[in-house]
């Protein structure tokens, strides 16, 4: 079990909240709680859970840690919101993929972003993929125990030596074990397959999602998505898909789709978006993607957004999770709720200018035309920073959009898509305050998109979704 090395902090309290009525202050590290020293925010919302909660606090310039009693009714939020979703360490990955995209990145970006975690605890709390090669039994009875469900699997391949092959780890070969233990259990497990060329495309993903069929039919989905390849990559072997690669994969997936149809009466497999941009194809019909179960990992997230830009109706939102109950957790959860936030917006009336990865454009282009507005243009930025095939809105930088920007003219309004941002910054470290004309930052969905180009100005502001530099995901997105 993983040493306890930081203490819980406190970086917010809600007003008249237990933790309020308490005197607990921002900045105080919670050493236990009633005698526990909670490993992560998982096992820190079951303890505040409780009715009466014994405090041991440390506040800083008071000298030595003091008891502190909070009453509160059983299940109500405590109020604290505290720093880190994980106190021990980090689970880190020791695979060594070709794909992988934390070593493509530029040298002198934040080190937090070269963090390798293959953590089953943020694949819990942050649908990060974890490829389960660090996973032990006890692992494996904890998330049992307290239902740790839904969990996201890197598979790549179901050959046991393509896939330590892929991972560059032995382990590799054993550990899809692991799935099928939490499959046997119970646990919902979304999988995914990072495609690369000459390494697991063609008969290799057939074969791939053959095995899945045979050995893991109750996985709820499964993605292909494409390597992403940076211009800083060192991996000579990795290249981008060319079209008929892509258009390959489409083939394949459809093929398969049919066959999971038949087999156990759903698709399970999807493609992600970037391969219907690449192939030149038409996106799959909305029903093709099943309720959009991974939408937000690119599948079908053309498709969902469509729906959402044409009919609040058939908006699904963020789906409800963990972090819809859990007290004290980090906000910026890829679960948590969002909504539509601003910058310093021009006057409403202003011309509006989107803007947006080279995928999104792809994406957005028709749906813009569709309006018949000429107050609207959409302003594709290319991702210069990165290079290579990165065109996915989640990796714009602020030094791409402050050459974009720097062009354009003043009054008009400018909207930013979220996922770009991680707690007000972007992959550079830049913020917004820092592009040259003030920009408006909407949540990456549909609806609210349609809701700032149809309404007056947004003064609402919401949390941003972490920045998806989603390790094992190859193609970050
Ligand atoms: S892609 Fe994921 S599993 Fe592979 S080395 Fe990178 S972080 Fe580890």
């Amino acid at each position: 079990m993983p040493r306890v090395t930081t203490a819980p902090r406190v970086v917010a309290v809600s007003e008249a909240s237990p933790a309020d009525r308490s005197g607990l202050l921002p900045g105080d590290e919670l050493l236990s709680l009633n005698g526990r020293s909670p490993r992560d925010v998982i096992e820190y919302s079951l303890l505040v859970d409780e009715a009466d909660l014994d405090l041991v606090v440390k506040r800083r310039g008071t000298g030595e840690p003091f008891a502190l009693s909070v009453h509160k009714e059983h299940g109500e939020p405590l109020g604290a919101e505290v720093s880190s979703a994980v106190f021990d360490r980090v689970r880190t990955c020791d695979n060594h993929c070709e794909f992988c995209f934390i070593h493509q990145l530029p040298k002198g970006m934040r080190r937090s972003l070269s963090l390798k975690d293959d953590d089953y605890r943020l694949s819990f709390l942050y649908g990060n993929f974890t490829t389960l090669t660090r996973f032990t039994e006890m692992d494996l009875e904890r998330v049992l125990t307290e239902r740790l469900s839904p969990l996201f699997v890197s598979i790549h391949a179901t050959d046991p030596d393509i896939r330590a092959n892929l991972l560059r780890n032995r382990r590799g070969a054993t550990s899809l074990r692991w799935l099928g233990a939490l499959l046997d259990g119970g646990i919902e497990i979304h999988g995914q397959v990072v495609v690369c060329p000459d390494r697991n495309n063609g008969d290799i993903l057939s074969d791939t999602l053959a095995g899945i069929l045979d050995r893991y039919p109750t996985m709820a989905t499964v993605a292909c998505v494409p390597l992403g390849v940076s211009r800083f990559s060192t991996e000579g072997a990795m290249r981008p898909h060319t079209r008929a690669e892509a258009a390959e994969v489409c083939d394949i997936v459809d093929q398969w789709q049919q066959t999971f149809l038949s087999a156990i009466g759903r698709r399970m497999v999807f493609a992600a978006d970037e391969y219907y941009v690449m192939a030149g194809r038409p996106f799959p019909t909305s029903e093709t993607y099943e309720g959009f179960p991974q939408h937000e990992n690119g599948l079908g997230m053309a498709r969902a957004f469509e729906a959402f830009f044409g009919d609040e109706s058939s908006a699904l939102g963020v789906r409800p999770g963990f972090f819809a109950w859990v007290d004290g957790a980090p906000p910026l959860g890829y679960r948590a709720p969002r909504g539509i936030s601003s910058g310093t917006p021009a006057p409403g009336g202003a011309p509006l200018g989107i803007l947006t990865g080279e995928y999104g454009a792809a994406v957005l282009a028709p749906l813009v035309a569709e309006l018949g507005r000429d107050d609207i243009r959409l302003i594709p930025v290319a991702n210069h920073y990165f290079g290579g095939n990165i065109g996915v809105s989640g990796l714009l930088t602020g030094t791409d959009l402050t050459q974009v920007l720097k062009d354009e003219p003043a009054g008009h309004r400018y909207l930013l898509p979220d996922a770009c941002l991680s707690q007000g910054r972007f992959l550079d470290d830049l913020t917004v305050d820092d592009l040259p004309h003030p920009v408006e930052v909407v949540a990456t969905d549909g609806l609210s998109l349609r809701r700032v180009l149809d309404g007056p100005a947004p003064v609402e502001r919401s949390a941003e979704r972490p920045a998806r530099v989603r390790v094992c995901m190859g193609a970050a997105r």
